[in-house]
Order: structure tokens, then sequence, then C-alpha cells
């Protein structure tokens, strides 16, 4: 039986790491799991009109932001960015899209990872479902291909029941301490871009909302869990403490 101590993390932008599973990262790190993340997005959308933080600088600041959100979370290991152009995902030409599969393959065989975390793939946001389409093809070329497990971001936030995830797939609850949800927040309080009037000379930029925020910060992660995987050996392999349905 595999270990499962080594994750690979993808997050679409800058942040969706630490909202989707930011107390689950805490927690494999403190009990000694490689945790990697890689970034599939450069987030440099999120202040279109920003004359202090034009592209460049709005994607260096996120890069900054990425690492201090790791860090907060018990992982020094630099992340990966793919650095696609935040936005774009759903809509790469297929020399791109080639091109950003064949990252995230190169990304699954170095860190030799036991489980990935990814996108719930009908997220109602297309760089979210657009990152999780690349990261199923890359999954289905490796074999044997590490579990695959996935976290909505925006489902609960502005998801239609169209968007949830249809019979026959399960769930995995990652209940949170104190501490750990501590940590998630701090992780991604250090996305200050986002969630802070850091970037003040857009009023058109993206800011999270408190309520979002709340949302963001239940003491529960859930992750969704292809039908064909063993749900419960997953569980009691990665030592989450979970309940599962
Ligand atoms: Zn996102």
């Amino acid at each position: 039986m595999r270990s499962l101590d080594r994750l690979l993390v993808v997050a679409p932008h800058p942040d969706d790491d630490a909202i989707g599973c930011g107390g689950t990262i805490a927690r494999s790190a403190g009990r000694g799991a490689t945790v990697s993340v890689v970034y599939v997005t450069d987030g440099a959308a999120s202040h279109p009109n920003s004359k202090r933080y034009p592209p460049e600088a709005l994607r260096a600041l996120r890069e900054r932001e990425a690492i201090e959100g790791l860090r907060r979370l018990g992982i020094a290991t630099p992340p990966v960015f793919l650095r696609v152009p935040d936005g774009r995902v759903s809509h790469l030409s297929g020399r791109e899209r080639d091109l950003a599969v064949a990252a995230l393959e190169a990304c699954i065989d170095a860190t030799a990872c036991d489980v990935v975390f990814g996108p719930w793939r009908d997220e109602p946001h297309p760089d979210h479902a657009g990152t999780a389409a690349l990261l199923a093809e890359a999954l289905a070329r490796r074999s044997p291909s590490p579990v695959a497990l996935s976290y909505a971001v925006w489902l609960e936030v502005v998801g239609t029941p169209s968007n949830r995830p249809g019979a026959g797939w399960a769930h995995l609850d990652v209940h949170l301490t104190a501490e750990e949800l501590a940590c998630k927040r701090e992780a991604i309080m250090a996305h200050a871009s986002q969630v802070s009037p850091l970037i003040d000379d857009d009023p058109e930029g993206f800011r999270v909302l408190p309520e979002v925020l709340d949302l963001w910060l239940q003491p529960v992660e859930r992750f969704y869990v292809d039908p064909s995987v063993a749900a419960e050996r997953v569980s009691t392999a990665l030592h989450l403490g979970t309940t599962i349905r």
C-alpha cells in the first residue's frame, strides 16, 4: 500500500491552495508529509486598472504573497508558478494547452506525489474548471496515477445545482482544529492584494468580501472523491481524521 505522504496541490490562482485546503496542508505538513504546490495562473488580472500594480508588478506581488501564505501553513518548499495568463485557462490554444498539461505532468513526476489536490471540475469559475480539466488530462497520462481529491472555492459562494457533484461522488470532510483554522486564516490573509485595500487605485479590482471569507473559514474542508477511489482507504492512509459520506 502506498504511503500517501507526498502531496501535490494544484491551485488555479495564488490563494486557492489556502482557501481550498489550507487546513489540510497545515495538518499534513505538521505530520511530516511533503507538500508541494503549483500555481497555474499568474494572478495578474485581479486589478486590471491599477497604475501602481501593472500586470508584471501584480504577478510579482502575488507570487510573494503565495510564498508567504505557504510559510504560514508550514511549507518551505518553493512552489512552482506556471504563469498561464490569469483568466485564460479555459481559452488556451492547442499548443498552450499541451504545454500546460506537460508542465503538470512534470510536477506530478518530480514530486512523486501519492495524492493530488485540485479544483473541483464543475466549479463556477472558468480558470478553476479549466485547471481541473488540465489536471485530469495530466493524471490520465500517468500510470499508476496519484489519488485525486477535489476542493471547491466558488461552489458555495456562487454555485448553482448544476455545479454540484452528481450521484456517485463521495466526499471526505476534514474537520479542522482551532489551530489549523487559525493557520488557514493567516495563510489566506497573506494574500493582502485580494483581502485588503492594499491595491486602492482600481475601484473595479477584485476584493474578497467579509461574508465570502466567512464561508471559506468554516471549520471543515470538503474534498470530492471520484467514485472509483476507495475514499475510506485514502482517509485512513492520510491520517486526516475525516468523515466520509
Ligand atoms: Zn481562484
